[in-house]
């Protein structure tokens, strides 16, 4: 196969790095060869001008469930996962994960579905039996008897019966562990503001998954949870709303000295924007023409990852795909808002679902990053993103190892 040489106006390699103009990505093998200027690579290849487009690696969503069906109400998205069959749950994961590719998500990171069904969705992809994103699954999450997401099936009470569960999920295939250290907003009475295990019980879940080599994401509201989750030693902090026992948004606990414990060397935090604060982007053509009250109300929104970030806290922006009002198309959307709600830059925000993400889970070194080594997993956008965040919504064209799997537009194949 010949090398493939892809030209742009703008690359943002996904390392945090200023952009680069006028760039040149060679893939050979579905491995990016080289990252360089125009004109640098002189061998035989296909070469494709973008024109006037954005390179960027392919986006990283590392929270997401891909079984749920992103309706306008908790209740409803509940219904329909309770009313369907184990296969019409595999085939909504695999349609929502072509969804999502379909605007440049090229990996996904599960957060919890039914049992092990998700083992499944990762093998018929990773076979190429349909097509979709790399993905990493848990299977379902861990949580109390009545506890959030209990109809995922996945119960487990004492200090015993999460050592059994998380052996049970890496037994049947999981390549990271899901945890629910307090109740959610998805399920009615597991209380979101209280935690759903003492400190013990999630430390003794976290050291065996560890020893089976297996991070552990945890799913933290409360900020009892939120606090209990960083002296465990959890890997990912989800949501890591510090909401105050009362459960109520808005309201924050944010426990100073428990961020000041948050070990940089593998623990971050994963912020999920709600829908309100998602949506204002849709079809907006750039952040000058956000309104200013609707600017004020999504960085209010970030203050607690803003606190965390001044203070080095390793963090990323994902979705809750799945959940209420948050479909899978609308990846970029979040990555516009996170400009916003973390007053930081196009070219950062990108890094945060891209290299960031890909350390996060433990992906570091295959994908994330345009950079010599890594899978070509690439998204063009029109226009350049380092100047206007709101292009990312405009694709143009994903790339999932080298391979083309999403044409929107293509200007030109210069020569062979
Ligand atoms: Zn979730």
């Amino acid at each position: 196969m010949a090398d493939l040489v892809l030209r742009a106006g703008t690359l943002v390699d996904g390392t945090g790095a200023e952009p680069a103009y006028e760039p040149e990505v060679v893939v050979r093998d579905g491995v990016i060869l080289q990252v360089g200027s125009v004109g640098d690579y002189s061998g035989d290849a296909d070469v494709v001008d973008y024109g006037d487009a954005t390179i960027m690696p392919g986006l990283i969503d590392c929270h997401c469930h891909l079984q749920f069906g992103a309706y306008e109400s908790h209740e409803r998205t509940l219904a329909v996962h309770k009313s369907a069959t184990n296969e019409e749950r595999v085939m909504t994961a695999i349609a929502n994960g072509q969804r999502a590719l379909a605007t440049g998500v090229t990996t996904m990171r599960d957060t919890g579905g039914y049992l092990t069904l998700n083992m499944v969705v990762r093998e018929a992809l990773r076979r190429g039996l349909a097509l979709g994103p790399r993905l990493l699954v848990c299977g379902a999450p861990i949580t109390t008897t009545g506890g959030h997401l209990n109809w995922c099936g996945l119960r487990a009470d004492s200090r015993d019966d999460v050592i059994r569960a998380v052996r049970q999920m890496v037994e049947a295939g999981a390549d990271f562990i899901k945890v629910m250290a307090t109740g959610g907003m998805m399920t009615p009475g597991s209380q979101a503001g209280h935690s759903q295990y003492d400190l013990e019980t999630l430390r003794a879940l976290v050291t065996d998954s560890h020893r089976l080599q297996r991070h552990v994401a945890a799913h933290v509201l409360g900020a009892d949870g939120c606090r209990d989750a960083i002296d465990a030693g959890v890997d990912t902090l989800e949501h890591c709303s510090w909401l105050t026992p009362e459960g109520i948004r808005g309201q924050s606990a944010v426990d100073e000295e428990a961020v000041e414990r948050i070990d940089a060397s593998h623990q971050s935090v994963h912020m999920t924007l709600a829908a309100m604060n998602r949506t204002p982007f849709r079809d907006l053509a750039h952040l000058d023409a956000l309104p200013a009250d609707e600017r004020e109300r999504i960085r209010a929104a970030g203050a607690n990852f803003r606190y965390m970030r001044e203070r080095g806290v390793p963090h990323v922006v994902s979705t809750d795909a799945g959940v209420i009002d948050t479909p899978f198309h609308e990846f970029p959307l979040s990555v516009i808002s996170a400009v916003v709600a973390l007053d930081t830059t196009p070219v950062d925000a990108v890094h945060l679902v891209t290299g960031a993400a890909a350390k996060a889970i433990g992906l570091w070194g295959l994908t994330g990053e345009l950079v010599p080594g890594r899978q070509a997993d690439l998204l063009v956008v029109d226009g350049d993103a380092a100047e206007n965040i709101c292009n990312i919504a405009r694709t143009v064209s994903v790339f999932l190892g080298g391979r083309e799997v999403v044409r929107k537009r293509r200007l030109a194949v210069l020569a062979r």
